[in-house]
């Protein structure tokens, strides 16, 4: 994005559940969130580049089969040396497209999790789900079975953009999800959106945005357009047949965003992420704080016990390992300590209440500044950090510029 000199983005109000910690951090690196990842999808979005698979359906039973294998064989790796069951804090069921499971196979899922670990009672635990792929008496379901935060990827309210995307569900399947999920008793709903489409203007995004609001979910995602290697609009972008938005426009729009939301109540906690207070997501603080998860399913990362590894990606070979009795991960490296304590840093200057250096200190045993040294004077003498009572945080001109601080925190 381009720099834009604002006094919007200034000082964001944060809910002082997420200021304070009520854990010790000591505590919370003895817990690990459980990811559980579904590869299936309908179609695949001309955008996407996530690991997921098209055409794929009938191996939904046999992977489920395999995934709750895997949780019951990663609920053993996991477990502490007198043999307790390892905590977890938050549950997420991502992909793909979780929604194409049936209640009975997420209700199998859930309870191999709580079977395996030790899921705190008032977990929070997410599914994502396709608005083009819920009815009613699914999410009547799947609250039964213990979901109790729903994540919807709709993407934009204008028709002709969807399908500019490839998305499967229209604009009035996105309204009508949101009041199926409320009528199943969803208190905590998070709906992502997409700017810096192709012919999307500012207007476009503004329509959506209202419509949005118009619902209330209580988190929205929104995120620039990233055209990835390997997708249709990485061609298209290519032959000319499309043209994402500039950066100038993605700013105004971003800008514009964060602005609306703040006024209609929201905190925009994180980069990409505004919620209403109290609903942050809890899941995905757990990466932003550089804590350890465990992933399950296809192609998914884990880090846990000093160790970063990611699962074998292909459903059909994922099947094929489960079925010979051994853990699926196929690539794994060491997290050495000035590592880890780069990507605390730059994962907590992410967030709008950053890093909070007391916290840091008694994880890594040493302080902040120890571990910066002088790098980060030239960022500071740009004013592009404040600190504020132990925290360390981009201030509203580092937001913009955030690369040039991150830039400096690679360990050496
Ligand atoms: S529904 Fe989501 S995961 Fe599936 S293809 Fe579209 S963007 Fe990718």
């Amino acid at each position: 994005m381009t720099p834009i000199e604002t006094d919007t983005q200034i000082k964001p109000q944060l809910p002082q559940s997420l200021l304070q910690p009520t854990e010790s951090i000591q505590d919370l690196l003895e817990t690990a969130s459980l990811y559980l990842h579904i590869p299936f999808c309908h179609t695949r979005c001309h955008y996407c580049d996530f690991n997921t698979f098209a055409g794929m359906l009938p191996l939904r039973e046999p992977y489920v089969r395999a995934l709750l294998q895997e949780i019951e064989m990663a609920g053993t790796m996991a477990r502490h040396e007198d043999g307790s069951k390892r905590r977890s804090r938050t549950v997420f069921l991502g992909g793909g497209t979780p929604s194409l499971l049936n209640v009975d196979q997420i209700t199998r899922l859930l309870q191999a999790c709580f079977k395996s670990f030790a899921i705190d009672p008032d977990a929070e635990i997410t599914m994502e789900a396709n608005p083009g792929t819920l009815n009613q008496d699914q999410l009547i379901g799947i609250r039964k079975a213990g979901i109790n935060r729903l994540s919807m990827g709709a993407q934009s309210f204008d028709a002709q953009l969807l399908k500019t995307l490839g998305r499967i569900h229209t604009p009035e399947e996105i309204v009508q999800a949101v009041q199926y999920a409320r009528a199943a008793g969803f208190i905590s709903i998070n709906i992502d959106f997409m700017f810096g489409l192709p012919d999307q203007t500012m207007q476009h995004w503004q329509e959506t945005l209202k419509q949005a609001l118009e619902l209330r979910p209580e988190h929205l995602s929104l995120y620039s357009l990233i055209v990835e290697e390997g997708t249709p609009f990485q061609d298209w972008v290519n032959d000319g047949s499309i043209t994402p938005g500039d950066e100038d426009l993605c700013a105004d729009m971003y800008e514009y965003a964060d602005e609306l939301l703040r006024q209609a109540g929201y905190v925009n906690y994180e980069i990409s992420n505004w919620s209403l207070p109290g609903h942050h997501s809890r899941h995905n603080l757990t990466y932003w704080q550089n804590l350890p998860y465990i992933g399950m399913g296809t192609g998914a990362a884990s880090s846990f016990a000093g160790r970063r590894f990611s699962n074998e990606r292909e459903p059909a070979e994922y099947i094929k390992i489960i079925k010979s009795h051994r853990l699926p991960d196929v690539e794994s490296e060491v997290v050495g300590q000035e590592q880890a304590m780069s990507e605390t840093a730059f994962l907590g200057l992410r967030t709008a209440m950053g890093l909070h250096l007391p916290t840091f200190e008694e994880r890594f045993g040493k302080p902040f500044s120890h571990f910066v040294g002088d790098r980060l004077h030239p960022v500071e003498e740009a004013g592009l950090l404040e600190y504020e009572d132990g925290w360390l945080r981009l201030s509203a001109r580092g937001r913009l510029l955030g690369n040039e601080v991150f830039l400096r925190l690679l360990p050496d």
